[in-house]
């Protein structure tokens, strides 16, 4: 099962690890194995890095100087972008979502940290114009064109039909561990991941098919809902298909909007201690806006029985380290021994 994608530049230390961990097999109530996209790279790691690959390329291939792109304030793409700019000797500028920009320029933690390290121009922008972003992304695209360098426009998260097309990708090295026996079988029942702007779960959902890795994908939606996400994935789904014909129809897609927790970027008390009880067992550390979520959700669904319980299930690490570096106050409270 080969496919031809557009051309990628290689960022990625593939393939990422296909790990088993029976304590998680017993908090969970079935069986996973976890995909540690969380280690795709260095400090540039996480799932968006796989979508850079495809963007990245077609950034150079139009001889772009700069990426631009969009995000929260901790936002986990904007730093990955901001590090592959920077080591492919471009700039970059982000227009970053913050409560009032006219404030004092936030402290540099987490994600923000390193855009600065790396010498991102940053633009705080209100959560008000975050709603005209892609309009935004186009007035500095203009910009910079106008002063005589070359400006590539990457959409919120990565997430269009090219973008997607890096998880197509990493379906068919999923496809490629299960067939030397890193799997544990032959395909899973479920992939479930962390989703928030839908360009992974179209990925996913085309490569699980593709490759026959997995019957089904579960989005585990972090804001907005199941239904605009199952609507926006389909879209990313029909636009990567444009890119890469050979594809057919995604498996199905069941979007889960059970674990959002009480707003974007953070967790119910209960998340939180699944995310402190999962670290203490298995040594793996999920983040507080997605991946951590992404196990509540995996957790919550086994228990009602919309995940059978002697399920296989792929469980995507999708990264966001940074984020939980970012969040030392809101979990001292829960750190106690
Ligand atoms: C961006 C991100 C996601 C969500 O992926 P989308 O493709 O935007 O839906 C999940 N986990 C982490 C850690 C992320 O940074």
């Amino acid at each position: 099962m080969t496919l031809a994608l557009p051309p990628r530049v290689r960022l990625v230390h593939a393939p990422t690890p296909l790990e088993r961990h029976d304590a998680l097999d017993e908090i969970v109530g079935a069986r996973v194995w976890v995909k540690r996209d969380d280690m795709t790279a260095g400090a540039e790691a996480g799932n968006k890095l796989r979508k850079l690959e495809l963007l990245a390329a077609a950034a150079r291939e139009r001889g772009a100087t700069t990426l631009v792109t969009c995000g929260a304030l901790q936002s986990n793409h904007a730093r990955a972008t901001a590090l592959v700019a920077a080591r492919l000797s471009m700039k970059s500028v982000l227009l970053l979502r913050v409560a009032d920009p006219e404030a004092a320029a936030p402290p540099s933690t987490g994600n923000l940290l390193l855009d600065r390290l790396v010498g991102a121009d940053i633009r705080p922008i209100s959560p008000e114009a975050y709603g005209e972003r892609v309009a935004l992304l186009e007035a500095v695209r203009r910009e910079i064109d106008e002063a005589g360098e070359r400006a590539y426009v990457i959409p919120e998260g990565g997430s269009n039909g090219l973008g997607a097309l890096g998880y197509v990708a990493a379906m068919g090295e999923v496809r490629e561990q299960l067939d030397v026996g890193l799997g544990g079988g032959s395909s899973y029942d479920v992939v479930v991941h962390a989703c928030g702007s839908g360009g992974t779960a179209a990925g996913v959902a085309l490569g699980a098919a593709h490759f026959s890795v997995a019957r089904a994908v579960r989005p585990v939606v972090v804001c907005d809902d199941a239904a605009y996400f199952t609507r926006v994935i389909e879209r990313i789904a029909a636009e990567a298909r444009g890119h890469a014909p050979e594809l057919g129809p995604p498996v199905a897609i069941h979007c889960d909007e059970a674990a959002r927790g009480p707003r974007y970027g953070a967790m119910s008390e209960d998340q939180l201690a699944l995310l402190v009880r999962v670290a203490r067992a298995t040594g793996l550390v999920l983040d507080p806006v997605y991946t951590g979520k992404a196990m509540a959700g995996l957790v919550a669904a086994v228990a009602r029985g919309d995940i059978a319980r002697d399920a296989r299930v792929l469980f995507l690490h999708t990264g966001g380290l940074p984020g939980l570096l970012a969040e030392t106050a809101a979990l001292e409270g829960v750190l106690a021994p």
